[in-house]
C-alpha cells in the first residue's frame, strides 16, 4: 500500500490536459486541408478518389499527403468531426471554417454528462480501433469526461463504427444496432466507415455506413488521431475543447 502511494506521488498526474488545453500533436500531424484558389489539382495522384478538380472529400481521404505536391496544404486544425456528410467536403479557395458546437441536439440534451459507447469494428485494419482504445488509457482517460465504453449494446447511447462495412460483419452490425434502445446515435469513425476508404469498390464491402443506418456524426481520418476523436466525442455531446 505504502509502495503504491509513494509510486503515485512520485509519478504525479499523468493524464494529458486536453481538452481543457490544446493537444500536443506530432510534428507530422495532418489536419484539415485547405486548397489555394490558384492550385491546380490532379485527381490522379489520390489513391482513394478523395481529390476532385476543385475540392477534397475528407470522408474519403486517408491523409497520405500525396496531394501536397499539387497545392493542398494540411493545417494543424484537428477539429475535424462533422454533424453532416457535406461538411467534410473542402472546396478550393475556402478558408478554415468555424467549428460548430451544437448544444441543442438530441445527443447534447441526453448525453452531455454521460455518453456510453458500444464500438463495432465492421472490418477495420485495427488502427482506428487501437486509437479509440487509446482514449481509455491513463494518457487520455475519456472516463473523466463522462465517456465510457460498454460491453452490451443494450447499455449504449451510441454506436461507434470503425472499418468498412464488410459483408461478413453486416449482420452483426445490424443486430448490434437493433439491440440498442431508443434514442440511439451512430458515429462513423474513420475513412473506411464513412466511405469505404481504401476499400471502397471492393466486392467484400457493402456500402458506406450512412447507406446502411442513419449516421449522426462523422470523424474523418485514417485513423483519426486520438485528439481528433476525443474532440469529436466532446463536441458530439454538446461541449467544446477548452470549455467543457
Ligand atoms: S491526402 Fe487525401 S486527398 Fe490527398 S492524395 Fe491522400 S487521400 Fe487523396
Ligand atoms: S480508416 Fe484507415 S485506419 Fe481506419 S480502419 Fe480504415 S484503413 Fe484502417
Amino acid at each position: 500500500m505504502f509502495r503504491a502511494l509513494s509510486a503515485r506521488l512520485f509519478q504525479g498526474y499523468r493524464t494529458n490536459k486536453f481538452p481543457a488545453a490544446a493537444p500536443a500533436l506530432p510534428e507530422r500531424f495532418r489536419g484539415r486541408p485547405v486548397i489555394a484558389a490558384d492550385a491546380k489539382l490532379d485527381p490522379s495522384c489520390c489513391p482513394t478518389g478523395a481529390l476532385g478538380k476543385d475540392c477534397l472529400d475528407m470522408g474519403r481521404c486517408i491523409f497520405c499527403g500525396n496531394c501536397s505536391k499539387c497545392g493542398v496544404v494540411f493545417t494543424k486544425e484537428y477539429r475535424l468531426g462533422a454533424f453532416d456528410r457535406s461538411s467534410l467536403i473542402v472546396k478550393q479557395g475556402e478558408e478554415l471554417p468555424e467549428v460548430v458546437v451544437k448544444k441543442d441536439t438530441p445527443m447534447a440534451k441526453l448525453c452531455s454528462k454521460s455518453l456510453k459507447i458500444r464500438q463495432v469494428s465492421a472490418g477495420g485494419c485495427s488502427a482506428c480501433e487501437l486509437d479509440f482504445n487509446v482514449l481509455g488509457t491513463l494518457a487520455w482517460d475519456m472516463g473523466r469526461l463522462g465517456i465510457q465504453v460498454v460491453a452490451s449494446p443494450r447499455h449504449a447511447d451510441c454506436l461507434l463504427v470503425t472499418g468498412p462495412v464488410s459483408k461478413n460483419m453486416l449482420t452483426a452490425l445490424k443486430k448490434t444496432y437493433d439491440a440498442m434502445s431508443e434514442p440511439k446515435f451512430v458515429i462513423a469513425n474513420g475513412a473506411c466507415a464513412i466511405s469505404g476508404g481504401l476499400f471502397a469498390g471492393s466486392d467484400e464491402i457493402c456500402a458506406p455506413l450512412d447507406e446502411i443506418m442513419k449516421v449522426d456524426f462523422y470523424v474523418p481520418g485514417c485513423p483519426p488521431h486520438p485528439a481528433v476523436l476525443l474532440e469529436a466525442l466532446v463536441r458530439f455531446k454538446g461541449g467544446s475543447a477548452g470549455a467543457i
